[in-house]
């Protein structure tokens, strides 16, 4: 049996990878309350909002007075999701009123061409300006490398592509390199090869985090590959929130609560406290108005005692 680790670290990053994928826009009381639950969960880092600009993703175009009107305990840091200098810039009128930044690029020229209308060269070159000005100003920074384990354009990703990429991140100055299947396509036998690898060639001191989507069902799966190499940290998102424009329909990132249930049930801390994060979940359920893909919000947490057991029976006894 391999040795898991004890704990994991987990980023919230529904506020942004699933509002910013809803198709209307939450109102900003609304967002600031749901991220104010979260906060509260014990979950440490939480990926708030992002300054992509407003005609583009109308959905975040709130990111200034969310970030200004959020209650953060102390103990959690807010992450912002950048796409370049000018975001930066603009996120920079909130100093401190978050600590970390999130900058992207994918691994494939394809996606990152319709993503963001630049070569993979180009994405580099500006990155590496945002990285270098957000470390002078104090701030920790993220990559997260799209579709990592696949495109649904080009479809194979070579692994030593995605590792140059992420060598380069490093050398800018990213603390943490975030490995996102963006559209599902990962499976854990190639999660469990391509962690191994990254390790290998990055070293022991970038902070490996795995942002799997479960698109195809298998997300948790790949969370066990990834853990098995000793990956731990990953993001996830409240309500299974978040997704990915493309193939159409796509469901979203893995559920906040459905990883920390699992990982609780294997005995690996998470500093999380499940039945709130469920209740941050059934408040964004009523916000959005429609039922969410987690699965323990419809189940709730496992039981080994008594309680849910009388649920059941109560549901038997209504013809179920
Ligand atoms: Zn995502």
């Amino acid at each position: 049996m391999t040795q898991l680790p004890k704990s994991v670290r987990i980023r919230e990053v529904g506020p942004r990878d699933g509002f910013q994928n809803e198709p209307e826009v939450i109102a900003t009381d609304d967002k600031v309350r749901l991220v104010d639950a979260l906060m509260r969960t014990g979950v440490r880092r939480i990926e708030a909002t992002s300054f992509v600009r407003a005609d583009v993703i109308p959905q975040l175009a709130d990111a200034e007075e969310v970030l200004t009107r959020i209650d953060r305990p102390p103990d959690v840091s807010v992450s912002v999701l950048i796409p370049n200098e000018r975001g930066l810039q603009n996120a920079l009128v909130c100093h401190g009123r978050f600590q970390e930044i999130n900058v992207f690029l994918s691994a494939s020229e394809t996606h990152n061409r319709r993503n963001v209308n630049r070569s993979i060269r180009e994405s580099l070159v500006g990155l590496e300006r945002v990285l270098g000005h957000a470390r002078e100003e104090g701030l920790r920074c993220e990559a997260v490398i799209s579709v990592a384990f696949g495109c649904p354009y080009e479809g194979h990703v070579a692994p030593e592509r995605v590792l140059d990429i992420a060598g380069q991140l490093v050398r800018a100055g990213a603390e943490e390199i975030g490995f996102g299947d963006t559209t599902g396509m990962a499976n854990p036998v190639q999660v469990r090869a391509f962690f191994e690898q990254a390790r290998a060639v990055l070293g022991a001191d970038v902070e490996l985090t795995a942002h799997f989507h479960n698109t195809r069902g298998q997300g948790l799966a790949n969370v066990l590959a990834a853990l098995e190499t000793g990956v731990d940290s990953f993001e996830s998102s409240f309500g299974e929130l978040g997704g990915c424009p493309v193939p159409p329909g796509a469901t979203g990132n893995i559920a906040t609560e459905d990883l920390v249930s699992m990982l609780h049930e294997m005995g690996i801390a998470t500093g999380i406290d499940l039945e709130a994060l469920l209740d941050a979940a059934r408040a964004a359920r009523d916000v959005l108005g429609r039922p969410l893909g987690s699965h323990t919000l419809v189940a709730g947490p496992v039981d080994w005692h008594h309680g849910r057991r009388a649920q059941y029976g109560r549901r038997k006894d209504a013809g179920g």
